[in-house]
């Protein structure tokens, strides 16, 4: 049984208030541990860690903070197997899924470990004779971290792993539903002897502690990843009080299939942004939208395909996709699912490996002969339902991929390099591919949206580290 803990100044409480039993979500009888929610106290406590760190924290070398990182990504590489396992019981990823999550997180901490010795500005010419002008970074100071439930390990790593590379201290408010391995996450930090206040780790409900941290807590930054409805809040509070942030938020992200498309390629790179971790992820694929004369071609391959896929227990190692993660997310996609039964199914997944009854399992679900204004095709779904949806030819395949709020990730499938590159410039979407799934990240790479997907800011790859600092331009006169 594991049990939610705060790691506040270097300290580890269980707060007095309300706490919960985690079911697993594979077999909601069997219960995983409990999380204890934390109150204003806590976060204040965690607030003056955080200020009373900073200063210290900022003034070591890059190199020492760099050091820091590496050490934690050798203890978490080390208890790799137990943190994906843990998660997997917690919020049903499957666990071959989470354990590339889990060393996603230990690259993710190296490569910004490397960032430490890294170039931190420019010498600039001055319009003065014997005048050095350059820039230099330095850290914003406190910086709130919130983090989402779907991906418990990498998210909360892309976000710490520069803030703490930059200098500075952070509070973070891992979500309700990954505070089991948010804690475990934390005991990995404290065994690498992080120095106290540096990392604060807060665990209670968004809407008293998320909010409370965003509208009050002493932060000089903040880095939300969640819903839209949630991170249009974030970015509004932040503004008032001129905080910089960044707010990475929902998607309804579209694969288009050509005519001319591999489809030996297109439908398992479909089926995998569709329904690997049950469509859960923000870059999940969500619409298929194909070309006409392949449409039928395409619908055979699917229902050829769809009913194969592996809907197992998370910890089961053959499992493709497992359970969503919780009761309220169970119930929030079983609307939709609802909604999509009243549609033309096309396929549909087989439940040959779990009993619908144990956990909060969905069968893979696409669905065709829908309104472009429906539910299904205008909002996030967060789960394994599809929508099919027929072009008459790419410029109608582009106007249907850009035609929701959302622009987070979109593919094409082509042979055509110059329908591959125009659609590059005309989809709406921060993360373009052509011939690859709509999912996946590349921590090295600038990620995040455009439209009501993101703050128009990036997360990871260096783009993370303009975002955790500010630039200080100086100008010294020698003359
Ligand atoms: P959510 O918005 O409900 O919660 C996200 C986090 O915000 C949690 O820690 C939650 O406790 C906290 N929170 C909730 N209300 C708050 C408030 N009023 N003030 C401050 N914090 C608050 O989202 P979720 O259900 O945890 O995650 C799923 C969503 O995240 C999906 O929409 C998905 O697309 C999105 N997501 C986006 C990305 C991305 O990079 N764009 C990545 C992963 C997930």
């Amino acid at each position: 049984m594991w049990t939610s803990k705060n790691w506040i100044g270097g300290e580890w409480t269980v707060p007095a208030g309300e706490s919960w039993a985690v079911h697993n979500p594979s077999n909601v009888s069997d219960i995983v541990g409990t999380v204890h929610l934390s109150g204003p106290a806590e976060l204040r406590q965690a607030g003056v860690a955080a200020q009373q760190a900073q200063t210290s924290w900022a003034a070591m070398n890059l190199p020492q903070r760099g050091e820091q990182l590496l050490k934690i990504a050798a203890l978490l590489e080390q208890q790799a197997a137990e943190v994906a396992r843990l998660a997997s019981l917690e919020m049903g990823k499957p666990v071959t899924e989470m354990t590339g999550e889990v060393m996603r997180g230990v690259h993710l901490l190296r490569y910004y470990a490397a960032e430490g010795v890294r170039t931190v500005g420019s010498v600039i010419p001055n319009s003065q004779a014997h005048t050095l002008q350059y820039t230099k970074r330095i850290p914003l100071g406190v910086v709130g971290v919130i983090t989402p439930w779907n991906f418990p390990v990498a998210i909360p790593m892309w976000k710490i792993a520069p803030a703490l590379i930059c200098g500075n201290t952070v509070i973070w408010k891992p979500a309700e539903i990954a505070s089991l391995t948010a804690t475990r996450l934390a005991e990995i930090f404290a065994q690498a002897d992080l120095p106290a206040g540096v990392l604060n780790m807060v665990i209670g409900k968004g809407a008293e502690i998320g909010s409370l941290l965003v509208e009050e807590g002493p932060l000089d930054g903040i880095s939300f990843t969640g819903s839209t409805k949630t991170g249009m809040g974030v970015a509004g509070a932040a503004a008032r009080r001129n905080i910089k942030y960044q707010v990475e938020m929902g998607g309804k992200n579209a694969a288009v299939i050509l005519q001319d498309a591999d489809l030996d390629l297109a439908i398992p790179a479909v089926l995998s942004g569709a329904f690997r971790s049950a469509g859960q992820k923000c870059t999940a694929t969500s619409r298929i939208i194909v070309e006409q004369p392949i449409y039928s071609e395409v619908v055979r391959a699917l229902q050829d395909a769809v009913p194969r896929l592996y809907l197992g227990e998370a910890t089961d190692v053959q499992a493709y996709l497992g359970p969503v993660a919780s009761e309220p997310q169970y119930q929030k996609v079983l609307s939709y699912v609802q909604v999509a039964r009243r549609a033309e199914v096309l396929a549909e997944g087989s439940w040959d490996h779990v009993r619908p009854d144990t956990g909060h399992y969905l069968a893979p679900l696409v669905v065709t002969g829908v309104e472009a204004a429906s539910p299904l095709v205008q909002e996030e779904i967060f789960g394994p339902v599809a929508t099919l949806l027929p072009a008459a030819n790419f410029d109608e395949a582009v106007e249907l991929c850009n035609g929701t709020v959302y622009g987070l990730s979109a593919s094409i499938f082509t042979r055509d390099l110059q329908k591959g590159l125009r659609f590059l410039d005309q989809a709406d979407a921060g993360m373009l591919r052509v011939n690859q799934e709509t999912a996946g990240v590349e921590y090295q790479a600038p990620f995040g949206g455009v439209k009501h997907s993101s703050s128009h800011s990036r997360e990871q790859g260096a783009a993370a580290l303009d975002f955790y600092s500010q630039v200080k331009t100086c100008a010294v006169y020698f003359g």
